[in-house]
């Protein structure tokens, strides 16, 4: 195993050059990420797109959504007048 620090990305993933072709413009000109958890991920070099950037945004706006509605939940009640 090599002792020494190595330049890479700092993920866990292997990359393949012109593995799969571009949804987006059908270049090959794209970079397949293979993670370690299991899951891939497709570059484009020519177009720029990315197989999960929409992913990852609509998961950050599902977890806004989803903030929201919880505070809206957790509304505090006026027991104490209510009571008295
Ligand atoms: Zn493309």
């Amino acid at each position: 195993m090599p002792d020494k620090p190595e330049y890479t990305i700092t993920f866990d993933a292997e990359s393949s050059l012109g593995l799969e072709h571009c949804p987006d413009c059908d270049s090959d000109n794209t970079v397949t990420y293979h993670y370690n958890e299991g899951f891939t991920e497709l570059e484009c070099m020519n177009c720029g797109y990315m197989s999960d950037a929409e992913e990852i945004a609509s998961l950050t706006r599902y977890d806004g959504s989803l903030l929201e509605s919880d505070k809206s939940i957790k509304l505090p009640m006026p027991v104490k007048k209510i009571k008295a």
